[in-house]
């Protein structure tokens, strides 16, 4: 891992049309750091992490990492530097899994085929799938093909990493070593932005969590103070509903 780095976004706005989907938010995840954003469906939570990685571009305001800004920079250039996990893993289905990690390499990283092997075998090992390289995503169980996701994002060294609902997409029993994986990576010193249902998760790793409603962050705080303290009533009534 080459480093971790701050990530911080500044006033942030986007509308789609009219409807105004962030609506000035701001928030810092410190080097290092884990924090959890979580909040009802449609509150603009993947809309926030697209922005980290400029999937989607802001209509205003500033995203930094390391104290930069890094609005003006080419996205693929930002990419190397924020990976980023999706609830449907989005890996390619006609490629091995041992392609799927080494294809990215060799085109984002100009890796030569032995290198890229190299580091994808020792990727696939850490996540515990090293003897997967050789099929095709379908023959792996969920929670397998969200591993290998993470394994092909961690390739690349990156500073900081986003998951977008993991485990959403996952049958119950698959939840927990991705979960476990994720942990991991926060323990290791990795900078994570999670967007996530799992409160337990959120409880246990996170150094902070974040609620968004109607496109702002409401409250942010350690999670003990958000779990058992909450202020605003649309925070309670969102962990009522949910724990
Ligand atoms: P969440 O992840 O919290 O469920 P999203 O960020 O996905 O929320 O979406 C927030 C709102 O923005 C929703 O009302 C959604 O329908 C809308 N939205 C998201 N992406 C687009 C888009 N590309 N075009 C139009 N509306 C969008
Ligand atoms: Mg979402």
């Amino acid at each position: 891992m080459s480093g971790a780095a701050s990530v911080e976004l500044r006033d942030i706005h986007v509308s789609f049309g009219t409807l105004e989907v962030l609506r000035g938010v701001d928030l810092r995840v410190g080097k290092g750091e884990t924090t959890c954003v979580i909040g009802p469906s449609g509150s603009g939570k993947s809309t926030l992490l697209r922005v980290v990685n400029r999937l989607q571009e802001p209509d205003s305001g500033d995203i930094l990492l390391d104290g930069e800004s890094v609005v003006a920079t080419d996205a693929d250039q930002l990419r190397r530097r924020v990976g980023m996990v999706f609830q449907h893993f989005n890996l390619f289905p006609h490629r091995t899994v041992l392609d799927n990690i080494t294809l990215p390499l060799r085109s984002v990283k100009r890796l030569d085929k032995a290198e890229a092997e190299q580091v994808a075998r020792d990727r696939l090992a850490e996540v515990g799938l090293a003897d997967k390289a050789p099929y095709r995503p379908a023959a792996l169980s969920g929670g397998q093909q969200q591993r290998v996701a993470i394994a092909r994002a961690l390739a690349m060294d990156p500073e900081v990493m986003l998951f977008d609902e993991a485990t959403s997409a996952l049958d119950p029993e698959l939840v927990k070593g991705v979960l476990e994986l994720m942990a991991g990576l926060a323990e290791r010193g990795l900078t994570l932005l999670v967007v996530t249902h799992e409160m337990g998760f959120a409880r246990q790793v996170a150094d902070h969590v974040a609620f968004m409603d109607h496109g702002r962050i409401v409250e942010l705080g350690e999670p003990a103070q958000v779990f058992e303290e909450p202020e605003s009533p649309r925070l309670q009534r969102f962990l009522s509903q949910v724990l």
